[in-house]
């Protein structure tokens, strides 16, 4: 493969960058050769029989080996990608892959479900995964998605089962268990599995973010804010594995709340001094940089993050399915 097709051949990287996260995040734009040095991912044993993939430029996902088969986490953005985790998965095990969850519909998470599906997985998510896969991953192509582009986004292999508020599953004796918590989109799941020796092992998807700003296109942050308190409560001790950047432990729960916190507070005092548009990322964004401007995906998401936090506390927010119809 080319090194620089980091993403599906036809999707234009610089526009999911902006919009979900990729290569460009950081500001500069990695030269063809500096990306082939890099790897896409890496593979790391967090507990016994788990694993977490931390991608480069990509969603993070995970995976799980129980007494009969495989879990994974979510699917990374292209078939490409995925069949490269398949090959670290096989380098674990030979078990077979049972199951996908998707812990969310965006398509750094979904975009490989197909490779899975092929090989007999029953991919899983929350009922809005299934609804909004195949609708809300074309915003992300700008206004007129090209044929190419909307046939990527068809070719997605949706949730064959889905649910409201979670789920279990077993690998063998080995049990997963799946919540659906609000605040990233609206229809995002944690995977946890339990460890009666320590706190387990948490996947996250996008509800967490460590050292990244997240992206608020789809979020209810006010929502979100307690969703975080929860986490910090209930999974005390557990390792997290954030939807992007490195695995993470408590006090990074804290830290990702306090930023959402920070944000909210700084936009709701501009918009109480009247300040709209513009004018009110002016007044924000100087305060957020000096707190946060060493994070990732700073120079992506800083402004629409206050723009968006903004539609959101004014009651203007467009949320995901508000303006489609019913799932397919
Ligand atoms: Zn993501």
């Amino acid at each position: 493969m080319p090194p620089k097709i980091r993403y599906p051949l036809l999707i234009p990287a610089v526009i999911l960058s902006s919009l979900l996260c990729g290569p460009h995040a950081f500001g500069a734009t990695p030269q063809p050769q500096e990306q082939a040095k890099k790897a896409r991912f890496t593979v790391q044993s967090i507990a016994d029989g788990v694993y977490a993939v931390i991608a480069a430029r990509d969603g993070n996902t995970g995976f799980v080996v129980g007494d009969d088969g495989v879990a994974v986490i979510d699917t990374l953005t292209s078939s490409d990608a995925a069949r490269e985790l398949l090959t670290e998965i096989r380098k674990v095990t030979s078990m077979p892959v049972r199951f996908v969850v998707n812990t969310h519909y965006h398509l750094d998470h979904t975009g490989g479900n197909a490779v899975f599906a092929a090989e007999g997985a029953t991919i899983v998510a929350h009922r809005n995964v299934r609804t909004w896969t195949r609708t809300e991953n074309l915003k992300f192509f700008g206004p007129s998605p090209k044929p190419e582009q909307k046939a990527m986004v068809e070719r997605i292999a949706l949730p064959t089962l889905v649910y409201d508020d979670g789920i279990e599953l077993f690998l063998g004796s080995r049990r997963l268990v799946v919540r659906h918590f609000p605040g990233h989109t609206g229809g995002d799941s944690i995977v946890v599995v339990p460890d009666g020796s320590h706190g387990g092992v948490v996947f996250c998807g996008d509800l967490l973010w460590k050292t990244h700003l997240p992206n608020l296109i789809d979020a209810s942050t006010g929502l979100w804010i307690g969703t975080l308190a929860e986490f910090a409560i209930v999974y005390a001790g557990s390792t997290f594995v954030p939807g992007h950047g490195e695995v993470a432990e408590t006090a990074d729960v804290g830290v990702f709340r306090n930023y959402l916190v920070t944000l909210w507070e700084a936009v709701a005092k501009a918009q109480a001094a009247g300040k709209s548009g513009d004018a009110l990322v002016d007044a924000v964004l100087p305060g957020l940089k000096e707190k946060y401007g060493e994070w990732g995906f700073f120079t992506n998401f800083a402004k629409s993050n206050i723009l968006q936090a903004g539609e959101e506390l004014s009651g203007k927010k467009r949320l995901p399915g508000s303006r489609r119809g019913s799932a397919p």
